[in-house]
């Protein structure tokens, strides 16, 4: 693993501020961006990472950044922007800059979220102790390990029909989740990528004393971070769709749902280190009844939800996760499947308030297949 420090001083050798990047980069217009150069704002970035010197192009890019991997395929130099950018905001915190409200306070909102989560959660299990969130409790060997992931936790519901359909694939599956169990992103998110690093060999630590055969990642950014870091364990590693769907055969027979549903890809699984658009579709063509109707921007050329530049920018990222629900909207459908958590939080209210109902497609699926929901508002 690079350290936060190798990450910027590698791209500052190497790019060459083209701004390509920056003319794929769908947040742009959003921004102040919009009015400067392409290479002037690339300019900046450099004269930040070479000379420590901040400037407004170079802020607004780094926390505007969705973190969305559109610009990746761009770089003739195959440099991962985003990444870099997320990496950056370190950079900006040691150099004294005062942080955005969402940055700074990402980590204290989401350890008191997930605190009421997990009781949440857990108190909906028969055997409490399905679920580990401390080393301490001493799980117990598992061939199958869900890795509920932060956001997933804050997701409850669609957490829980997931471990329920689990089940029926294994029924000795067990759970890995809780704040001393985040894959790094929350670190990284809120701009202290060297605690992320280090959050990432906990988490392997904590995955491998279940002595697994496989881990079931719920969360596609989460997968994205094993994919990227690539540790040597014993077991393997899948996101949770793509594991569903080789197994649907195994989950008994689906029972008939009448919707049309519009699906939102997630960019950490249609455009991340592994990229892959079928297990979703799958999943859902699956459902007797369910008709998909596909958003303008699909599969790998979907937008993002926006939630990093939410984070980061406020505003920007609002209207640019206005913009994606308004394909949604257009499709006509009743439902906004997806099956990223984060996404989940991030379009969910927005959706609402233009009178569109979002649900995971787990949940969907554990409703075709006859399974009781644990909360009053499955989905
Ligand atoms: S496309 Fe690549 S080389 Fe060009 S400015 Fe962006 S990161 Fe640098
Ligand atoms: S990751 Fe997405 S938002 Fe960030 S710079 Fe690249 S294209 Fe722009």
């Amino acid at each position: 693993m690079l350290s936060p420090e190798k990450i910027i001083e590698s791209f500052a050798a190497a790019c060459t501020a083209c701004g390509l990047c920056v003319e794929v980069c769908p947040i742009v217009s959003e921004t102040e961006l919009k009015d400067a150069a392409p290479g002037e704002v690339m300019d900046e970035i450099l004269e930040l990472f070479r000379h420590g010197k901040t400037g407004p192009l170079a802020r607004s890019r780094i926390y505007s950044c969705l973190f969305c991997n559109t610009c990746v395929p761009a770089c003739p130099l195959e440099l991962n922007p985003g990444f870099t950018f997320g990496t950056a905001k370190g950079l900006l915190r040691k150099l004294g800059e005062v942080q955005p409200k969402g940055v700074a306070g990402i980590m204290d909102y989401a350890k008191a979220r997930l605190e009421e989560s997990i009781i949440s959660f857990r108190a909906r299990l028969t055997d409490q102790t399905q679920l580990i969130t401390d080393l301490h409790e001493k799980p117990k060997p598992a061939r199958t390990v869900l890795y509920a992931t932060c956001f997933g936790l804050m997701q409850g519901q669609a957490l829980y029909t997931t471990l329920k359909i689990m089940e029926r694939i294994d029924p000795g599956v067990r759970v890995l989740g809780g704040y001393d169990f985040c894959c790094g992103e929350l670190q990284f998110l809120g701009g202290r990528p060297a605690e992320a690093r280090h959050q990432f060999a906990k988490l392997v630590e904590g995955l491998s004393a279940f002595s697994p055969v496989e881990v079931v990642i719920f969360c596609p950014t989460c997968k994205m971070t094993f994919d990227h870091h690539r540790p040597q364990t014993n077991w393997s590693w899948s996101f949770v769709t793509d594991y569903i769907a080789d197994h649907l055969n195994e989950l008994g027979p689906p029972d008939k749902i009448d919707a049309n549903v519009t699906l939102h890809d997630s960019c950490h699984y249609v455009r991340g280190i592994e990229p892959a658009t079928d297990s979703p579709r799958k999943i859902l063509a699956a459902i007797p009844g369910v008709q998909i109707s596909e958003m303008k921007n699909k599969k790998m050329d979907a937008l993002c939800c926006g939630g990093y530049a939410i984070t980061g920018t406020g505003r920007p990222g609002y209207r640019f996760r206005d913009r994606r629900l308004a394909q949604a909207g257009d499709t006509g459908a009743d439902l906004l499947g997806v099956y990223c958590p984060g996404c989940h939080m991030t379009l969910g209210a927005g959706a609402a308030q233009k009178g569109l109902e979002t649900v995971s497609i787990l949940s969907l699926l554990g409703k075709s297949l006859g399974i009781e929901p644990a909360w009053a508002d499955n989905f």
